[in-house]
């Protein structure tokens, strides 16, 4: 039994999961983990920790959007056809571009450097060659086929905004504007701890009540799938003093620890003792199904999210709890991947806690997207999660829904 004299009954307990919500955001907003500078190889995914104000114009020099030829808008012609001087060529990374004189026109490729003097681009299939000369037809407009300097942002303009997430498209934003270090949030340091002495390695055959710890993997591919590359991962008994060792341990280096196991009533549930014995219980149960027996506190430097073994539990708790949390650490703006879709079939509850269903996922061609509650839905079926695109949350005072309503759904990472 775990040394601690504190009471379980203590705890505040049972908390909705909006209010779960709420507090874990308080706490994340307490926490929130440093910046550092990153290559932005090494970016995608992770958080940005300060606004870009651009320190140029995009593009910075007004360039040709065709390959074509330059020349003044003014002297295209309005009737017939007008033969222009060739008077040079300026190609894509050109240090100069030649001038181009009244009546003359210039050779251009895309992303070169508009000649002065010339405001227009005609493409190069609208044009015929005569000798030295170009000619262009009626029909042209003024302006044509030119990207000014500071099209897409002007310097000073806030291009991206501290919290952002760092898409591949936003990674190409940084690089334009030559930003080639980003400041973004550091990692969370999470080590992954399962619990339970019934558990073994895939490798292992099983014996006599034993299971192949699957907890480790599921939790593990979401953890990656959120960017993050747990330091640590171990599987413990159901014994209290390795437990405490490897807690007391982790909360002094982690910034999170995520366990699965052990933290109902029964009694080799040590994890609500020992995390109160050895830091603090923030709340010990959410009204949701699956889940409820969720444990929220902190040990050392670490948050300690104690989340229950039952494979499909483990899963809806991280979405509903940990993802959000590790978004909020590293400061982003984004507070969950919470999505809307329309049911595809009724549905019935009779508790009074939210349900997080496993449903599948289909864009129809009304544009919606609908979901479609799957029949297994036991908290330790694995394969009724494993072929569901995402959970839908029924919220606690809801009991009934009709086909058609619109419901939130969490997306389960990997599918959408
Ligand atoms: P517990 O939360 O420890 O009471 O475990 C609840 C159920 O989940 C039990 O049936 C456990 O055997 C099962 N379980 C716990 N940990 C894992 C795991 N890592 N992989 C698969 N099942 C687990
Ligand atoms: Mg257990």
């Amino acid at each position: 039994m775990p040394q601690s004299t504190t009471s379980t009954a203590d705890f505040p307990q049972r908390l909705s999961v909006d209010e779960a919500r709420a507090r874990v955001r308080a706490l994340c907003a307490q926490r929130r983990l440093p910046a550092e500078d990153v290559a932005l190889d090494a970016a995608l995914g992770r958080v940005l920790a300060a606004d870009l104000v651009a320190p140029l114009d995009q593009p910075p020099f007004a360039n040709s959007a065709m390959d074509g030829y330059a020349l003044r808008g003014v002297e295209l012609p309005a009737h017939g056809e007008r033969a222009f001087r060739l008077a040079g060529a300026v190609l894509a990374g050109a240090r100069t571009a030649p001038a181009c004189g009244p009546g003359e026109c210039i050779r251009i490729t895309t992303g070169a450097p508009l000649p002065p003097g010339a405001d227009t681009v005609v493409i190069k299939e609208n044009v015929r060659s005569e000798g030295d000369a170009v000619v262009v037809a009626a029909g042209e407009r003024a302006g044509a086929n030119v990207r000014p300097a500071g099209e897409d942002w002007r310097r000073g303009e806030v291009v991206l905004r501290a919290g952002d997430v760092l898409t591949p498209a936003r990674l190409g934003v940084l690089a334009a504007a030559g930003v080639a270090q980003a400041s973004v949030a550091r990692r969370p340091r999470v080590a992954l701890f399962v619990t339970g002495d019934e558990l073994v390695p895939p490798a292992q055959p099983l014996g006599f009540g034993q299971i192949h710890d699957s907890n480790r993997y599921s939790l593990g591919g979401l953890l990656r799938a959120a960017g993050i590359e747990p330091v640590q991962v171990a599987h413990l008994r159901d014994d209290p003093d390795a437990l405490r060792t490897a807690l007391r341990e982790a909360g002094a280096h982690c910034d999170l620890i995520l366990s699965s196991g052990g933290v109902s009533a029964g009694e080799a549930d040590f994890l609500p003792g020992l995390v109160a014995a050895l830091g603090r219980v923030h709340f010990w149960k959410v009204r949701m199904k699956p889940g409820m027996p969720l444990l929220c506190g902190e040990i050392g430097q670490a948050l300690v999210f104690a989340l229950p073994g039952n494979p499909v539990s483990t899963i809806a708790t991280f979405l509903a709890l940990v993802q959000p949390a590790l978004l909020a650490l590293q400061g982003a703006r984004v507070e969950a991947h919470v999505r809307r879709a329309r049911l595809a079939a009724p549905i019935a509850k009779k508790h009074d806690r939210a349900e997080f269903l496993r449903a599948a996922l289909e864009s129809r061609d009304d544009g919606a997207l609908w979901a479609t509650p799957l029949r297994q839905q036991g908290s330790g079926m694995l394969r009724g999660v494993a072929e569901a695109d995402a959970l839908i949350v029924v919220p606690e005072t809801v009991h009934e829904l009709a086909a058609g309503a619109v419901v939130e759904i969490l997306p389960l990472p990997g599918l959408c």
